[in-house]
């Protein structure tokens, strides 16, 4: 080899040899890891899991809460900072460790009902945390207006929307509504579905929803305690309740009342109200009896408990004049029922300005007597919603024809 050459040789190596040495000075030794960690709730960021930091380079962290929660702690190389916001490494020269958590915030209930006549939304148990807040809107439904708001039991007038701020301690909402026309100047209509058949909440219920009926439904409350297989559940009753429904009581165990001692007969009428009203389904107002059976007697125990009864067989419709709460007048709907009779009992109510109580059992395909297709079903709701005929419950029913005259 000649000299030339192994001069260019040694050159060659001590070159590589400087380029090695950087590299390694570039990405090896001198770049550090900070390794991140973050608790559910929040973030960190840059968010990890680790961050690589440049020998004698400074790097910051910022430590955010979602909503709902605050930071609980932040710990640098296991040792902590308490709820800080932001951290920085400064001329980093060695691998560090950052970890944050969070925790929820205190949190409130705001309690929001609404009366008979319309609905405030959200309702129920509403969670709000600690210095939030939280708005509702009370709406009132056909015939009805907003009569008074009460906020932790003072009114706060007919307002049509409330705001809680700030909120640092439970509160409740009440809203309740007034009908609109007195009694006799409009027809009505009420939908009422007895015994607590399932088909009434997986089949009548969507559709009742989508024409704006809201029904009563006259509940046997030994179908529901004992969970009796074709029957509604607790829950679901307390759905319908939720979504603007009246529960009302048709006995505990759907006897004929007017074959029962007087013992008996109080038992099925008290029990059965005591259930519903023990199981959040209450104010329970309205009675319906089982196969349509009274008599005086049955009657006189009736009106220590309801403030009606619907009967099951009298035929007609309800004047405001004329009414007697306890034998409400009703339209038996059956299988046979066809639409052009239907639509003739809205026409005849609407002209006479009376009071069509419907009276339904079940809305599926089983074929029965007493059982409607959900297809038909639909029809009628349709004729109703064109009828212009509010449809509306029991008890707001009620209370407008109580209201004829004033
Ligand atoms: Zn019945």
């Amino acid at each position: 080899m000649k000299l030339k050459n192994i001069r260019l040789f040694v050159i060659f190596f001590f070159l590589m040899a400087i380029l090695i040495a950087t590299q390694m000075v570039a990405f090896g030794a001198s770049q550090y890891t900070i390794t991140v960690s973050c608790g559910p709730g929040g973030k960190i960021s840059p968010a990890g899991p680790t961050v690589r930091v440049n020998s004698g380079n400074n790097q910051n962290f910022t430590i955010s809460p979602n909503g709902g929660y605050a930071i609980a702690d932040v710990s640098v190389d296991g040792s902590s900072l308490g709820p800080v916001t932001s951290y920085r490494f400064r001329n980093v020269r060695a691998n560090h460790t950052i970890s944050a958590t969070f925790t929820p915030l205190a949190a409130y209930a705001v309690t929001a009902s609404a009366g008979v006549g319309g609905t405030i939304t959200p309702s129920g148990a509403i969670t709000v945390n600690a210095g939030g807040s939280q708005a509702f809107s009370i709406v009132s439904g056909s015939g009805y207006q907003i009569a008074d708001v009460l906020v932790d039991g003072s009114s706060a007038g007919a307002v049509a929307s409330y705001t809680f701020s700030n909120v640092t301690a439970n509160h409740s909402i009440a809203a309740s509504f007034s009908a609109v026309a007195p009694g006799g100047q409009r027809a009505l209509v009420s939908v009422t579905m007895d015994d607590s058949w399932l088909s009434q909440y997986t089949e009548a219920l969507p559709i009742m929803t989508r024409y704006n009926i809201k029904g009563t439904f006259f509940t046997v409350t030994r179908y529901v305690s004992d969970q009796y297989e074709g029957f509604m559940t607790l829950e679901q009753l307390r759905w319908l309740k939720a979504a603007g429904h009246e529960i009302g009581s048709h006995t505990v165990t759907h006897p004929d009342l007017t074959t029962l001692g007087s013992t008996k007969l109080n038992a099925e009428l008290a029990n059965s109200k005591a259930w519903l009203v023990n199981n959040g389904l209450g104010p329970i107002y309205n009675f319906a009896c089982p196969y349509g059976e009274y008599n005086n007697t049955t009657i006189t125990a009736i009106k220590k408990y309801y403030a009606s009864q619907r009967s099951g067989y009298d035929e007609g419709y309800n004047e405001a004049a004329s009414l007697d709460p306890y034998k409400i007048k009703v339209q038996i709907v059956l299988r046979t029922t066809t639409l052009a009779e239907f639509s003739g009992w809205l026409a005849q109510a609407k002209a006479s300005k009376t009071w069509l109580v419907l009276e339904y059992h079940q809305v599926d395909n089983s074929g029965d007597e007493y059982s409607l297709t959900p297809a038909s079903f639909e029809k009628q709701a349709q004729a109703i919603q064109a009828s212009g005929i509010p449809a509306v419950t029991v008890k707001q029913a009620l209370d407008e024809l109580a209201s004829a005259g004033n």
